[in-house]
């Protein structure tokens, strides 16, 4: 059964597309586990939207459960094979960007091309894609809209969700659905492209994009602050978007360890500002006049330190200091790297909520005898709060133990177990904190009208 599907595969696609034996083991199923060989039935490398098409209809036709790879950089264990039996669809040779259109101010890409690669693509014709986050040398766009990416810079232009025109997908069947479009506004009936952007994969396979772009900004401009408590936090972020008028574009909060952590040996980072505060913001605007835009950033700090808002501040005046400023925040490597048996969160609350949260989280986790690092840091302005958290043993129960001090709380705030790295199979247990009985029997209708068989990422997301 498995080599006639392979055979079937072989057929309808080209062997020199389909790995098999042997050549898995050169595979893996994320980027920092590459040293662990792949444990699948074949990985299909498709060139183009019918090679996906060609593919599914064959593993639809079988019952064979199918896991998309994009770049392999999710934290949630989406692209985890669930009994090794999965036919893998790898998207890193549909990596084209076929169209930059600096009128319609769009780009039309296939789903591998690497975020950083279209990041670039708009630079060089004076536009910006402003999706930004640390994995962006490696994460594909198609794994960007799977998962609906947040990252650094949702406050002023929203999710992936908010930057995608148009979308072409494969459905489980083989049905290819194109709606490559290049227009804002299209209320003619349901937005079907909003239901492949977050579902990690479970609803059809991505193959292009139109993406929206914005004129490039003409400055840039970042500063780390430091804060006595959290209400100033709040406080500040109110006075900055208000003063700044529209150009905040990043507004990111670290707890005290976590800066120490994160510019202290091992980080071959140094602090931007002295060890002396409970909170750090690093904030980023982005206008229309460099020296303009830095005096207004200065007047309204000074301002801020004068009605002790804050309590410190250090502005970026140079660009390498722009790339320290940014590097501590976008190498989580750093900290993640000292969290030995790690576990990762991306929880949202509401922002006033933050605060008593995060207090009262970490004193519980360093109850836990085997805990020895905790990091909390986050996009505050989006009421994004990341975790990362360290011990010295591993167990199923100290995992469960761990999980519930982080999200038991989240249901009476009205928050959510996932901001932005959805829930693959890590949180699959916990979706039900956050979304009502009648939401989930939805998305499990949706799921299958879409999906019939349950071969697209078998096992991710619902139960
Ligand atoms: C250092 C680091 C920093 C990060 N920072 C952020 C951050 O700030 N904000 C944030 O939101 N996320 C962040 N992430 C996680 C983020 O979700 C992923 O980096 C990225 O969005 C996933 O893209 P990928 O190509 O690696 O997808 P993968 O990891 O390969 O896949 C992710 C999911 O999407 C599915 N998928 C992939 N491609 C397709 C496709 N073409 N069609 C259908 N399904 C597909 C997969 O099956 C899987 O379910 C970070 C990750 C790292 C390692």
């Amino acid at each position: 059964m498995k080599n006639s599907i392979i055979t079937q595969l072989q057929q309808a696609l080209n062997t020199t597309k389909i790995l098999t034996g042997e050549a898995l083991k050169e595979r893996y199923t994320h980027i920092w586990r590459m040293d662990e060989p792949l444990n699948a039935l074949a990985v299909i490398l498709p060139k183009t939207t019918e090679e996906v098409a060609a593919a599914l209809k064959i593993c639809h036709a079988n019952n064979q459960p199918v896991v998309v790879h994009g770049g392999l950089t999710n934290l949630v264990g989406s692209t985890e094979m669930t009994d090794g039996q999965e036919v893998v669809i790898s998207m890193e040779k549909m990596n084209s960007i076929l169209e930059v259109d600096d009128q319609s101010r769009t780009m039309t890409v296939q789903a591998g091309v690497i975020l950083e690669n279209v990041q670039n693509a708009a630079t060089e014709k004076n536009l910006l894609f402003p999706l930004n986050y640390g994995a962006k040398g490696s994460a594909q766009i198609g794994g960007a809209i799977s998962t609906n990416a947040g990252g650094l810079r949702v406050f002023r232009y929203g999710m992936t969700r908010n930057l995608v025109l148009g979308i072409e997908a494969v459905l489980a069947d083989g049905t290819i659905i194109s709606s490559l479009k290049k227009i804002i506004k299209d209320n003619s009936g349901y937005d079907i492209k909003q239901l492949f952007i977050g579902s990690e994969g479970t609803l059809g396979v991505v193959t292009k994009a139109v993406l929206k772009l914005v004129e490039a900004p003409k400055s840039r401009n970042s500063a780390w602050i430091g804060l006595m408590d959290y209400s100033k936090v709040v406080q500040l972020l109110k006075f900055m978007d208000s003063g700044l008028a529209g150009t905040l574009s990043s507004f990111e909060l670290f707890w005290k360890a976590t800066f120490i952590g994160m510019t202290t040996p091992p980080s071959p980072l140094k602090a931007t500002l002295p060890y002396d505060y409970p909170y750090y913001v690093l904030l980023e605007s982005l206008g229309g006049d460099q020296a303009q835009d830095q005096i207004q950033l200065e007047t309204l700090l000074a301002e801020a330190l004068e009605k002790e808002i804050i309590a410190d501040a250090a502005i970026a005046y140079t660009v390498s200091d722009l790339e320290w400023f940014w590097k501590i925040r976008e190498d989580m490597s750093i900290i993640i790297g000292q969290c030995q048996n790690g576990q990762n969160y991306d929880v949202s609350l509401p922002i006033p909520a933050i605060g008593k949260y995060v207090a009262e989280t970490v004193e519980k986790l360093w109850k836990i005898p085997v805990v020895n690092r905790v990091y909390p840091l986050g996009h505050v302005a989006d009421g994004n709060i990341h975790f990362s958290i360290g011990k010295s043993e591993q167990s199923e129960a100290l995992i469960k133990q761990i999980n519930d001090t982080i999200y038991a709380p989240l249901t009476d705030l009205g928050g959510s177990v996932s901001a932005e790295h959805g829930i693959g199979l890590d949180k699959k247990a916990y979706l039900s904190l956050c979304r009502t009985p009648a939401e989930i029997q939805l998305m499990k209708t949706l799921k299958m009208a879409m999906d019939p068989k349950g071969i697209m990422n078998r096992g991710k997301v619902l139960s």
